[in-house]
């Protein structure tokens, strides 16, 4: 049997099994082995009855006394009885609808018996205990037991007889991934081993190495990959800009002063622009930073040095906003720029032309600009506003349009910085961690239901006072439709009650992008007083004089959701709030919820998200293009990854294209790997 084998083939398994392991994405006998478990039983440990701790989760091994009963009991449950002695004491064993626990019982012979040892009075116990014949060992017992993910129609019995099988019956050995050399250096358990002790551990320290030894593995291939790409990017060349001076000429038009950190951030910029390599920078700022500024800048060179310029944005509320700044900023510098939306509408054909012509300098605008109709003259910057809704492929097919585009990426999800370096490896990282003078924190208070009276009353009294009001409400079960439906529901229950004196109005992602337009226009028109809506406002759009921000169902929402939430209100002089209401007494939710209030920065609150999420879900393939870890894990193994950072640097230092033979089954690897997530032949 072969690793790429169909798991029909495992011993035990069979066609229709198979059928059912799909279920857990397990195809192949790989799939199989890299099913890992979960958690892990330790049921190593044999205890002698009179040496039992009442409550302890132990093995005892030991003979059959009295034949095992059974009768039915007064609740009609069928009670199998039978007694247990090791020669140090007796213990006595129920099991409930078990019968079949009797024909197993037979012979005179030794069983292993594990389970949870209990006493009434001095009687030791156990229910429903796992039983096996001891042969000197056993499958189920006398050991440390894996524990695995499972779906229905399949048993922890059938996952481990079936890794078991298939182990022993590989034809060749699991290959090695990590040069030996490497391997050595850092103390690696050959693959197999490593396989054979993560499924079935001897012990636990020999399972940590293990577990090391495999995760290790896996961030390598990952890091690999990142070298490559980033690698590969310096063989391309692009156009410098001729001219960056320019933009102080911009940075003089402005109505404020620029930050340090944006400056900073320009500079960094400005001198990826002026190589003949393409720039790949992603620029990172908590929500309000001010990035659209720093974008602007760069597109600014480009113009003034005869290129063009796009900006995509995930949203076309964003993407108008962006828009309208740009076409501010620019009023008086000589820059054209167009807004390109989906859809059809009336000037679109005449804007193509014109983007194709050079006539228009700057195109800004949603996933639209991607597709195929859209050419540039001569595109040399791509710039990609919030960045974590885009995957890679879609960045690359930006890029694509013109030829060795310099791209710049903005996201206001701030990653933890160390991991940031690691994983942006491919990308170089600015930071812009200083806010625009005068922004106050948002006051942050997390409430139950108790508190709604009095919450209603401040909403009104800031209403009072001119300012602006945002209702979150909750997100309906992964559903959109359900969740717009519960907002529209919730805007009109506010109408014809508490608030019915006010102007409401509603936006959710069901709207019309008009629609959603109209009511976004209202609301910054300081017509609506409250606007009630669903995450929709997460990203982007600047009403400076909403300084309420009311959450229902917090406790639904991650931490940096709530944060990006909260980013809508911090933008204006006024003093802001916000006010989570918080249905949960659940752990996470109560430390999301003290998390919020005691910080507004948002590296800290990623940091700690991080933790409370854990990074499956931080870090999903979706999010950042990256392939997916199965051993890994990056909120714990940060000490792995840098290990295999420096592996990785130090195995492309020496072997750019992996074609060295004990670089091979590195090179197979990563190869598999990126094509996952559509990073495209990144070795051929
Ligand atoms: P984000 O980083 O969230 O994209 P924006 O670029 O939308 O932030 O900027 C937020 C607001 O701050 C905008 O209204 C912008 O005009 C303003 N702004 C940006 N930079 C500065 C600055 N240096 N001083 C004052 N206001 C600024
Ligand atoms: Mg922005």
């Amino acid at each position: 049997m072969k690793m790429e084998d169909s798991v029909q083939f495992v011993r035990g398994v069979g066609e229709k099994r198979a059928k059912t392991f799909e279920k857990l994405g397990i195809k192949t006998v790989s799939d199989l082995l890299y099913h890992l478990p979960r958690d892990y039983e330790d049921r190593s440990d044999i205890k002698n009855i009179c040496d039992l701790i009442d409550g302890e989760k132990v093995c005892i091994l030991g003979r059959i006394t009295a034949l095992p009963r059974s009768f039915r009991s007064k609740n009609g449950l069928m009670v199998t009885q039978a007694t247990v002695s090791d020669g140090t004491g007796i213990m006595k064993i129920t099991w409930f609808n078990a019968k079949y626990i009797e024909n197993q019982l037979r012979g005179d012979r030794e069983f292993v018996f594990f389970g949870e040892a209990t006493y009434r009075g001095r009687n030791a116990e156990m229910v429903n205990p796992v039983v096996e014949k001891y042969d000197g060992g056993g499958k189920k017992t006398g050991r440390i037991v894996p524990i695995y993910p499972l779906c229905a129609g399949i048993s922890q019995y059938m996952l481990r007889s079936a890794i078991e099988n298939a182990i022993e019956n590989l034809e060749d050995k699991i290959p090695n991934t990590v040069p030996e050399k490497i391997a050595k250096k850092c103390a690696l358990l050959d693959t197999e081993k490593a396989m054979r002790e993560i499924h079935f551990p001897e012990d636990f320290d020999s399972f940590k190495r293990a577990k090391y030894s495999l995760a290790f593995e896996e961030l390598l291939v990952m890091q690999t990959g990142i070298q490559i790409l980033k690698g590969d990017r310096k063989n391309y060349t692009a156009e410098p800009f001729s001219d960056v001076k320019c933009i102080g000429e911009l940075a003089k038009s402005l109505p404020f002063e620029l930050t340090g950190a944006q400056k900073r951030v320009i500079n960094e910029i400005c001198a990826d622009l002026k190589k003949n390599v393409p720039m790949n920078r992603l620029v990172q700022g908590d929500v309000g930073s001010g990035k659209t500024v720093v974008a602007a800048a760069a597109m600014f060179s480009a113009v003034r040095s005869g290129y063009q310029g796009a900006m995509i944005a995930p949203t076309e509320i964003l993407a108008k906003q962006h828009y309208k700044s740009f076409t501010k900023m620019f009023e008086n510098m000589g820059v054209k720029v167009a807004l390109l939306v989906g859809g059809k509408s009336k000037g679109k054909t005449i804007v193509l032309e014109k983007i194709a012509s050079g006539e228009i300098d700057i195109v800004v605008g949603t996933h639209a600009v991607l597709t195929a109709n859209v050419n540039f003259k001569n595109l040399a910057l791509a710039v990609t506003d919030e960045q974590h809704r885009f995957g890679v492929k879609q960045r690359a097919t930006l890029t694509e349009k013109g030829k060795n585009v310099h791209t710049l990426v903005m996201t206001a999800t701030p990653i933890p910085r160390t991991l940031s370096l690691i994983l942006y490896g491919d990308l170089d990282v600015s930071v812009i961690d200083e806010l625009p003078p005068g922004r106050k924190e948002v006051q942050t208070f997390a409430v139950g239901e108790n508190m709604r009276a009095r919450v209603n009353k401040f909403i009104a009294s800031k209403i009072a006072e001119g300012r602006q009001v945002y209702i979150v409400c909750p997100l309906v079960e992964e559903s959109e439709l359900l969740t717009a439906k519960a907002a529209v529901e919730y805007a009109e229950s506010l109408k014809a009650g508490s608030f019915k004196n006010y102007n409401i109005d509603v936006i959710h992602g069901k709207m019309k992008a008009k629609e959603k337009d109209a009511v976004m226009e209202r609301f910054s028109k300081g017509e609506t007083d409250i606007l009630v809506s669903t995450t929709v406002i997460e990203v982007g759009v600047d009403v400076p004089n909403a300084t309420v921000m009311v959450i229902e169902n917090a406790e639904r929402f991650g931490l940096s959701q709530l944060h990006q939430l909260r980013g809508r209100i911090r933008r204006g002089e006024h003093e802001a709030f916000c006010i989570m209401f918080n249905k949960s007494s659940g752990e996470i939710a109560k430390e999301r919820m003290k998390i919020m209030q005691e910080t507004n920065d948002g590296f800290k609150i990623s940091e700690k998200d991080l933790l409370l999420r854990g990074p499956g879900e931080f870090f999903g393939v979706r999010q950042h293009g990256l392939p997916e870890l199965k051993i890994a894990n990056l909120a714990e193994d940060m000490e792995i990854l840098k290990m295999a950072q420096m592996a990785s640097e130090e195995i492309i230092g020496e072997d750019k294209t992996l074609s060295r033979p004990e670089n091979k089954n590195l090179k197979n690897r990563v190869m598999r790997k990126y094509e996952e997530v559509g990073g495209r032949g990144i070795l051929n």
